[in-house]
């Protein structure tokens, strides 16, 4: 194909298994239960899982709810009115920093499971990503669809990005498909009520498809095999500030497992078993959890009580994952991969909707040790209705709302990053 060029790889995808040599053993420490006392801290751990949050955890007074989400908003607020510069206290690394020696990336590609439909939405993300970051790393992005690309939208893709390896692959129609195990009549049902509780997609089955995808089928795509790290990459999202040091070294060299820029309350019905199927998972294989996780953020109960009710033990705040950066390590290993064998056998993705943001943020939330998992504040981003709008140096934003600013109107509720930060953010993150 001579339109595409050498730099090019056209790639119609097979899964493969990741072995497990191929792991960094990074995360072993996590698995260690030769001590008994670590496996003794981890059954104290899941003995909390099915309780909310400790009261003092949470707000050290007594406080109604609209107290509480009054004070978080304000805690939120007060935390934007600083101006941000870049992390403190952490490694950063950043192009031109040994102008004399080669710059060397790290192994880390830019994803997008992207319709053709959705060319230009998806040019216009490219190009801001492009201006504010890429342009200086060319970093390489993998395309990745269940239908084949047109050529069209390669040739356009390929003309904005004429320094980056660039891959398009299709997902095997076994991959992304609904698969055997799931009863179509009980899923059948499952929709129904999805639909009378007023869930967004839930009679979609490419949308039930696509966030089952991104929880666990993406990182074994033959192309995404030979990276550690990936940049999430939607269509038609705004990045409106300069992103000055590489964010996968950033990742590297302090061992960061998941990035995110925005938090966020999902409809407790589309997750409505994920946490019960989780604990149970969990008592069969306690060894997996972290004894420095972020279990209690998860089990928050006073901002949205009966988001917690109806998610039967879990607030249902989450990782935004429209944007995220992440350690597929850190997926490929037993703790991930194997609790996600389990979400498939219970069939939550169809039964009810199971987005990939949930079991992202339930997943680091739980195997992976809080303090690597990065809030970046210097990011500022806008997905539909969301905004990360940090108050940053001028000249380095482009025209973005009131620093602070989460949301165009009235959904402050919805919004549990000051949860976050003051749950589970470690010390080197305040900054
Ligand atoms: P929302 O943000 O939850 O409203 O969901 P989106 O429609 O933005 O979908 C999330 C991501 O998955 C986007 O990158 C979409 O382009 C992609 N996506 C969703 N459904 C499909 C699909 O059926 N096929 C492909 N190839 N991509 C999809
Ligand atoms: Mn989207």
């Amino acid at each position: 194909s001579e339109i595409l060029g050498d730099h090019v790889t056209y790639y119609h995808g097979k899964v493969k298994e990741y072995t497990s040599d191929k792991l960094s053993g990074l995360y072993s420490s996590a698995f260690d239960s030769s001590s008994s006392n670590s496996l003794e801290a981890k059954l104290e751990i899941i003995d909390m899982l099915d309780k909310p949050a400790l009261k003092q955890e949470l707000s050290p007074v007594e406080q109604t709810r609209e107290e509480f989400i009054a004070e978080r908003h304000q805690g939120y607020s007060n935390l934007f009115t600083k101006m941000i510069t870049e992390p403190k206290g952490l490694q950063l690394t950043k192009i031109g920093d040994s102008p004399d020696q080669p710059y060397e990336l790290a192994n880390a590609t830019f994803v997008s499971l992207v319709r053709n439909s959705e060319l230009r939405a998806v040019i216009s993300t490219i190009t801001q990503i492009e201006s504010t970051f890429n342009n200086k790393y060319h970093y390489p992005y993998v395309f990745l669809n269940d239908e084949t690309f047109s050529d069209q939208f390669k040739e356009k893709i390929l003309k904005l990005l004429p320094n980056s390896k660039v891959e398009f692959g299709v997902i095997n129609r076994e991959d992304w498909n609904k698969p055997s195990n799931i009863d179509l009549a009980k899923e059948e049902e499952g929709v129904k009520a999805l639909e009378d509780a007023g869930v967004g997609y839930s009679a979609m089955l490419s949308y039930h498809n696509m966030c089952r995808y991104y929880s666990g089928g993406f990182y074994k795509h033959e192309l995404m095999q030979k990276y550690r790290y990936y940049w999430r990459v939607e269509p038609g999202v705004k990045y409106f500030c300069d992103i000055e040091y590489d964010l996968f070294k950033f990742m590297h060299d302090n061992n960061k497992v998941y990035g995110f820029v925005i938090a966020l309350y999902d409809s407790p019905e589309s997750v409505k078993s994920l946490w019960p199927t989780t604990v149970e998972f969990l008592k069969q294989n306690p060894e997996y959890i972290h004894v420095n996780s972020a279990h209690a953020w998860l089990r928050e109960n006073l901002q949205n009580p009966s988001n917690y009710e109806r998610a039967h033990g879990y607030s249902t705040c989450h990782f935004w994952s429209n944007f995220e950066i992440a350690d597929m390590d850190f997926y490929r290993q037993p703790a991930y991969s194997s609790w996600m064998e389990h979400l498939e056998k219970a069939g939550g993705f169809y039964y009810e909707r199971w987005g990939d943001a949930p079991v992202h943020s339930v997943g680091v939330g739980l195997f992976a040790d809080k303090k690597d998992i990065h809030w970046f504040r210097d990011i500022g981003y806008f997905h539909p209705p969301y905004y990360n709008a940090p108050l940053r140096e001028k000249g380095k934003c482009l025209k973005m709302p009131a620093p602070g600013t989460f949301a165009g109107g009235g959904l402050k509720d919805q919004d549990c990053l000051y949860n976050w930060v003051n749950m589970a953010m470690g010390e080197d993150d305040h900054y």
